[in-house]
């Protein structure tokens, strides 16, 4: 499921893109109903979205915060597609926002994993809407003052049907939220944390790779244990991962064929 023959990959050593862009391919593998002739991979701009470049689909690598829309676009058009959007936090949840809040509205039938690095990585490490406050960036040299989103709070309240986060210490974990998320018919959302020891992790002296790797294992909570804890006492920096929400309702494109049905005409 990889290009082969082609130039080497951008991303620095120790990143952890490869091991969610990993986590994604795995998760189509365990999908036997899913296969390079009916899956597509669609991003937007940053150093997450390089990776439809590297995966040997049908792939459309759009404008910086668009990839939502496009997706929705082959969507509407294949129905029978399964249609996977990997974008960053800054992707998704700045110039990409207003798409996220109405793809997850829309409950269209998409698989979007937003790659959280916690800063934009390819244009030099500015802060992102996911920057921790506190945390350092170009932009932010003392401290980012902001609060950050929880996307994943964001996917729920704006109406997602499946959201669900992982890190990419939790490799197994991670592919089987994806994995899952594929099952879900509406619009699903995984979060899936990976290190950037370039932008992020040197200018906040978080140490290498592996110690960024080690922090998502000290930190994250399985969602059952993190419902049993009392926010009060809880570590401020410790997070759930897991399943965090699942609802039921009509995905976008069988609501769309209901009204053209309605209106006399057929849909693809
Ligand atoms: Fe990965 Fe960060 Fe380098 Fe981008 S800047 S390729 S996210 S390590």
């Amino acid at each position: 499921y990889f290009r082969q023959n082609r130039l080497p990959h951008l991303w620095c050593p120790g990143c952890g893109n490869g091991i969610a862009m990993k986590a994604i391919v795995q998760a189509i593998a365990k999908r036997p109903e899913l296969n390079q002739d009916n899956t597509v991979i669609v991003s937007g701009i940053g150093c997450s979205s390089r990776a439809s470049g590297y995966m040997d689909f049908d792939t459309l690598h759009t404008a910086h915060g668009r990839a939502i829309p496009f997706a929705t676009g082959i969507k509407l058009a294949r129905p029978d597609l399964n249609v996977v959007v990997i974008t960053g936090d800054g992707d998704c949840t700045a110039i990409g926002g207003n798409h996220f809040i109405h793809g997850c509205r829309r409950n269209v039938d998409l698989t979007v994993v937003l790659f959280n690095n916690n800063i934009y990585g390819m244009t030099g490490g500015q802060a992102s809407p996911m920057t921790p406050t506190g945390r350092k960036a170009t932009t932010a040299p003392y401290g980012s003052v902001d609060r950050p989103f929880d996307a994943c709070a964001l996917a729920e309240a704006a109406g997602a049907t499946y959201v669900a986060r992982s890190t990419a210490f939790h490799v197994q974990h991670l592919t089987d939220m994806i994995a899952k998320a594929f099952d879900n018919h509406g619009f699903s959302f995984v979060e899936a944390l990976v290190q950037c020891p370039t932008a992020y992790g040197r200018k906040n002296k978080l140490g290498s790779p592996a110690d960024m790797l080690k922090w998502m294992r000290d930190n994250a909570v399985m969602k059952a244990a993190w419902d049993k804890l009392d926010p009060a006492t809880t570590a401020p920096e410790k997070f759930p991962i897991g399943l965090l929400y699942e609802a039921t309702a009509m995905d976008y494109d069988t609501a769309y064929d209901q009204v053209i049905e309605r209106a006399g005409g057929a849909h693809a």
